[in-house]
């Protein structure tokens, strides 16, 4: 797993778009990098830290917290950021190393571009720097933080 992209990026060898929006012993939540390219505002992460690829694979204790972080993030782009909607899908074909993918769909997104990718592809999605993905972070984090 030495060249594992997620396992390098939990241990800080890799810098991504943004900061850290959640972390503890199980998991870590971030928003997605591009590799320099424009980011879809409320793409975001949530990684497994102990390297499996499979949601199969996770014990109980890592799914009680895997799961919580899935619906309090999603809770987050509801409340934080308006998100009317939110797509959640684990693919990992190219990195096999658990994470779920959050994707925000904001209100008056035309019906042509609903769906987790088909999002990007709207003229007037919400796209922004890595500026604009610190900011959401630091809402995203400041919101999880807030006592419920
Ligand atoms: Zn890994």
């Amino acid at each position: 797993m030495g060249d594992c992209f997620i396992c390098n990026k939990h241990s800080g060898n890799i810098q991504t778009s943004g900061i850290s929006i959640y972390e503890d012993e199980f998991v870590y939540v971030g928003h997605i990098d591009r590799n320099g390219n424009p980011n879809y505002l409320g793409h975001i992460m949530i990684d497994l830290k102990r390297h499996v690829p499979t949601l199969g694979e996770m014990n109980m204790e890592e799914a009680k917290v895997f799961g919580m972080m899935m619906a309090k993030v999603s809770k987050a782009l509801m409340e934080s950021e308006k998100a009317e909607h939110i797509y959640s899908f684990v693919a990992g074909d190219s990195v096999p190393h658990l994470h779920m993918h959050l994707v925000a769909r904001y209100p008056n997104t035309p019906k042509d571009y609903w769906g987790p990718n088909a999002v990007y592809e709207w003229p007037d999605a919400p796209m922004g720097n890595n500026e604009d993905v610190i900011a959401l972070c630091s809402r995203l984090k400041l919101y999880l933080e807030s006592p419920v």
